[in-house]
Order: structure tokens, then C-alpha cells, then sequence
């Protein structure tokens, strides 16, 4: 069966911000874990899970960060930024206010991050349709305009999870290759 020791080509650091409690560790938990939880989380702290996927005949370690709650103290530091290649900025499509903060975190992630940095904008829970506050239109004309990638999501269904990182991952496959 050869040898199953894993030779890595690339490691790409992905960063998840937005609003507190728009579902990005429920994301991260589904993408890496296949899981999620309707608890909400007690741990603060910067923690990071990684996914090894292939890409292209490579293989690609994502080492996926999460805020853990630090943006709820205004406390995402640089160093949460340093060296990532991909950002997701996740808004909760059933809170307004989630998705009018997504130009502030747009304009934190571009003042931290390196200028290549590919983005997605994510809106999530997807699965509350009927409690939509953010028409498709309107994110789909502000990802258009800040020229970034955009996909709506269910963590809970796992509706669009494994495309948007699995896109967004891709993406940077390509730019850095
Ligand atoms: P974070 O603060 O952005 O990391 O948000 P969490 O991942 O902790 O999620 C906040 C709350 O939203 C929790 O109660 C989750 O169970 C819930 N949640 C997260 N993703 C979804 C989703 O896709 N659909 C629904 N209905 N709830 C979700």
C-alpha cells in the first residue's frame, strides 16, 4: 500500500472574521471536522484547525484560523493575520447589522494582511431563509465591488461549506503555483 507518510507541498493559513456569532467556528468545526454544535463556545483564545486536501496532484495542508471570540473585545491583533494567504469574512444573512460591518472588517483585513490576500465573503445560515435581512443581491453587488469571491452557506446543513473552502482554497492555489 506505499508509504503513508504525508509529503506536504504547500500550507496555506485561511483567516475566518466577522461579527461575533455569525457561525465561523461552526464553519471551521464542519469543514475540518464534519461537525457542529449548537452550543456556543466558552474557550477565548486564536486556535486554528488544519485539513489536508489535494489540490492538483498536491498536496495542501489548510490551516484554518478562528477568532475564538476575540472580535466581541475589538482584540483580533495582527498576528491573526501574519502570513494568511485567504480570508473569509463571514456575515449572519439573518442579521443586518452582520453584513453593514463587513466593510470595516474588509478594511482591517486590508490594513493587516498582505495586499495578494484572496477573499470570500460568506453569508451564513443559509438554513433561515425565512429569516433573510440580507437580499443575495445586495452581498453579490458588494462582493462585486471589492472584487471578492462570495457563497451563501449553511454550517448546520453543511449546505456550500466544503465549496467555499475547497474555492477559495483553489484560488490560491493558482495565484501562488
Ligand atoms: P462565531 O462566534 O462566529 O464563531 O459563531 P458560532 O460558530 O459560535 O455560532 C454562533 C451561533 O450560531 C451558535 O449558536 C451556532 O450553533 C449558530 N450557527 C452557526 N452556524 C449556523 C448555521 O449555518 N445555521 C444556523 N441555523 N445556526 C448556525
Amino acid at each position: 500500500y506505499g508509504d503513508f507518510s504525508q509529503k506536504i507541498d504547500y500550507v496555506f493559513k485561511v483567516v475566518l472574521i466577522g461579527d461575533s456569532a455569525v457561525g465561523k467556528t461552526q464553519l471551521l468545526a464542519r469543514f475540518a471536522r464534519n461537525q457542529f454544535s449548537a452550543d456556543s463556545k466558552a474557550t477565548i483564545g486564536v486556535e486554528f484547525q488544519t485539513k489536508t486536501l489535494i489540490i492538483d496532484n498536491k498536496t495542501v495542508k489548510a490551516q484554518i484560523w478562528d477568532t475564538a471570540g476575540q472580535e466581541r473585545y475589538r482584540a483580533v491583533t495582527s498576528a491573526y493575520y501574519r502570513g494568511a494567504v485567504g480570508a473569509m469574512l463571514v456575515y449572519d444573512m439573518t442579521k443586518r447589522q452582520s453584513f453593514d460591518n463587513m466593510a470595516k472588517w474588509l478594511e482591517e483585513l486590508r490594513g493587516h494582511a498582505d495586499k495578494n490576500i484572496v477573499v470570500m465573503l460568506i453569508g451564513n445560515k443559509c438554513d433561515l431563509g425565512t429569516l433573510r435581512a440580507v437580499p443575495t443581491e445586495d452581498a453579490e453587488e458588494f462582493a462585486q465591488r471589492e472584487n471578492l469571491f462570495f457563497m451563501e452557506t449553511s454550517a448546520l446543513e453543511s449546505t456550500n461549506v466544503e465549496t467555499a473552502f475547497l474555492t477559495i482554497l483553489t484560488e490560491i492555489y493558482r495565484l501562488i503555483s
